[in-house]
């Protein structure tokens, strides 16, 4: 009872906003805010050593925000909620892999933000979410501003993965943009015998455009 009091006392002074508008109430993200994420469907070309790719949001608007906040500003409470609404794009394949494997970072820039936030997305899935597959063992420069072949090489040997022989391997990261992170991926699942490399992101670009 006294814990509950202090929390209406905490919640009198430090009233919980939306963590994307700022308004009272519902914090992490209000209805108003969820609503203006905009679907995006799956990428209009597909992403080369990658069977299927599944994207929930456009990258722009809200789910842009949304991402931001959870990343640069750290607001880790998004990230459970934000991958409730990718899981509810993949729930009905999730049985078709044998893992859920986060795009990992760097250990360093783990270091910096404290947190990967596409693992922060995959909290509570009912199914096997396994850290130990894939490890960045480069750290690379930002892709921003690259061409396609830039990234590329820019990502060459960025990633490790653990013998996975035949397995089926669904990976899951926060944007998608041109592809090319998940191919680095895919490519280092293939190497380590995965059978089937699939892709799922919150937000994505419409790639091909
Ligand atoms: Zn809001």
């Amino acid at each position: 009872m006294r814990v509950e009091m202090i929390a209406h006392a905490l919640d009198w002074v430090y009233p919980p906003r939306c963590g994307l508008c700022g308004r009272i109430g519902e914090p992490p993200a209000c209805p108003e805010c969820v609503a203006d994420m905009h679907s995006n469907g799956s990428p209009a070309a597909p992403v080369p050593l990658v069977d299927r790719c599944w994207v929930r949001f456009d990258y722009t608007a809200r789910a842009a925000q949304a991402v931001r906040r959870l990343k640069f500003d750290r607001v880790t409470s998004l990230g459970p909620v934000l991958g409730q609404f990718l899981l509810a794009e993949v729930r009905g394949v999730l049985g078709d892999f044998d893992a859920v494997v986060p795009v990992p970072i760097h250990a360093m820039r783990w270091i910096e933000r404290g947190f990967n936030q596409a693992e922060s997305l995959t909290k509570g899935w009912p199914c096997r979410v396994d850290l130990s597959v894939l490890r960045r063992i480069k750290r690379t420069r930002p892709q921003v501003g690259l061409s396609q072949a830039e990234r590329l090489s820019n990502l060459q040997g960025a990633f490790s993965a653990r013998n996975v022989k035949g397995s089926r391997i669904l990976l899951v990261d926060d944007v998608i943009t041109s592809g090319a992170t998940m191919t680095a991926c895919a490519d280092a699942l293939r190497k380590a015998g995965a059978r089937v490399v699939s892709a799922a992101a919150l937000c994505g670009e419409k790639l091909g455009d």
